[in-house]
């Protein structure tokens, strides 16, 4: 890509803006590319995070960009951490997580005179650091609240706090339609955050991110107009702020293999991904699920086993992204299932972590079963697949809505209950559910066919959207134009 394809008119004008990450991959990955996003369009342009959290994301930024990262230690032995134990992914044990919290709050000060010393114009701040929005007013600088999720849910948590519809049903599973958004959607109380349905410490966290979020100058997304446009509207004139969707964010920056592989990931040995590429090159176009839950969650042992069966008994060749729990029972289960359909060539097992956005490019790729981790849903609108709908925690219920109810494009697991992150909960989904699910959206038939082609729709407009005269490419100049007028405001040349 020419730089100078996006460099904007005055450069006596250069913009500096500071990027302030949370301590997950999933918040990390989208908030690094849209920095790069920013860089492309001669942004001068800083990360500050920790050791272990800029080690994800170092070496894509390293190659062609120039960008900075400010460095710093996290407060490990403080804390009472090992370590290296810095970042919120499927490995970090739940008793650790206050500890990182804990360990943010130790580096506040430090961040906060950063801010100062770096006299930049503007902060992009991840929305689990709500005091940016202060320490940005007493700079006289506008900060931008970044949201790693859809629109859509950031809607649907401004209805239900303003309506409350869901305290007024009978009971957690009985249904109801949330107010005044653009569509009509259903949901029930078992569905939503535990903090909404009974307010716990999470809540009150929300309640001041949501305070911050109106005193920001506006909101960035990983969306685009023709995914969200009408949620775009809506969030404007019913929070009251400015929102710019930028999105998506990984086509945009992530343009060569390394980058792909290497996003989110300290990459250990070289050619770590051959054996899934070559299997995947023997493929059928279109005829392989990929089956990818994120960063964070790993299953109890009886799911795990459900998810084997329905994937066998499917007929359809399969990748799955799995994480072990170490119990014994279930490792040997799970090697016997990894044997057999090695053997078969019917599946190919990755343990961990999968280079995904590669993957998901693959001709091969016919449809995935995603848990709606925002991210993933937006990567999938890159390369245009149909998907099997599992919501887990976060806000993937609303994104599930997004989905299946308003762009059409998935069909439901069948999740009833929202759980914690890092808490397996109660719900078991059965193998006959997994299947019939899996058999809609790779199936050739009227319902399967429709999805595709509405999915191939929306790949297609994600690449308009970031070209020039894109929709999320005039956003990205409607934006860096409003923070270079509010700059020359400050500093009258
Ligand atoms: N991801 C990946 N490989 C994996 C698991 C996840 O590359 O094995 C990436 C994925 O491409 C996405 C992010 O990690 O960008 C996960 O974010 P998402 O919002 O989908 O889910 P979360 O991790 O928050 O549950």
């Amino acid at each position: 890509m020419d730089r100078s394809e996006y460099q904007i008119e005055d450069d006596n004008l250069k913009l500096k803006v500071i990027f302030l990450p949370f301590l997950s991959i999933s918040h990390i990955i989208p908030i690094v590319d849209m920095a790069r996003i920013f860089a492309m369009h001669d942004v001068d342009v800083t990360i500050i995070t920790t050791t272990s959290n800029a080690a994800l994301f170092q070496s894509s930024i390293s190659r062609g960009q120039n960008i900075r990262t400010h460095v710093m230690k996290f407060p490990a032995e403080q804390v009472g951490l090992p370590v290296g134990v810095e970042t919120f992914s499927a490995d970090t044990p739940p008793d650790m997580s206050p500890k990182i919290y804990a360990g943010l709050e130790i580096l506040r000060p430090e961040i906060e005179n950063l801010f100062k010393e770096l006299q930049a114009d503007c902060i992009v701040s991840d929305m689990f650091h709500p005091w940016t929005v202060d320490t940005a007013e007493k700079l006289g600088i506008p900060r931008i609240i970044f949201y790693a999720a859809s629109v859509l849910s950031r809607c649907a948590v401004h209805s239900l706090e303003q309506h409350e519809v869901h305290t007024k049903v009978e009971c957690d599973s009985e249904k109801f339609t949330l107010v005044g958004l653009p569509h009509e959607l259903e949901m029930t109380r078992l569905q939503l955050p535990d903090w909404m349905r009974k307010p716990n410490m999470y809540a009150m966290l929300m309640k001041v991110v949501n305070d911050s979020a109106r005193k920001s100058f506006g909101a960035v997304f990983n969306s685009f107009h023709e995914l969200e446009g009408d949620y775009e509207e809506h969030y404007k004139r019913v929070c009251g702020t400015k929102c710019w969707s930028l999105g998506p964010v990984s086509m945009w920056v992530n343009h060569d293999d390394l980058d792909k592989v290497e996003r989110g990931h300290h990459v250990k040995t070289q050619g770590e991904e051959e054996g899934w590429l070559e299997w995947l090159n023997k493929k059928k176009e279109g005829s392989v699920l990929y089956v990818s839950f994120g960063s964070l969650n790993r299953f109890p042992s009886d799911q795990l086993v459900e998810i084997a069966h329905a994937l066998e008994s499917s007929g359809y060749d399969f990748i799955w992204v799995v994480r072990k729990n170490n119990d014994e029972g279930e490792n040997s289960f799970m090697e016997e299932f990894e044997e057999r359909v090695k053997g078969s060539k019917k599946g190919y097992l990755i343990w961990g972590w999968a280079p995904q956005l590669l993957i998901l490019e693959n001709r091969a790729i016919g449809g995935m079963v995603s848990h709606c981790g925002w991210n993933t849903v937006v990567e999938s609108m890159n390369v245009g697949l149909p998907m099997v709908t599992w919501p887990l925690f976060a806000e993937h219920f609303f994104n599930e809505k997004l989905v299946v109810d308003v762009l059409k494009i998935g069909v439901p697991v069948g999740t009833k209950e929202w759980r914690n992150w890092n808490e397996f909960g109660s719900e078991v989904v059965t193998r006959e559910e997994i299947e019939k699910a899996i058999g809609v959206v790779m199936d050739g038939g009227e319902e399967g066919e429709g999805m595709r082609q509405r999915a191939k729709a929306l790949s297609n407009a994600a690449k308009k959207a970031i070209k020039l005269g894109g929709s999320s490419h005039n956003n990205m100049m409607e934006l860096i134009r409003e923070l270079k007028e509010l700059k020359l405001r400050r500093k009258p040349q």
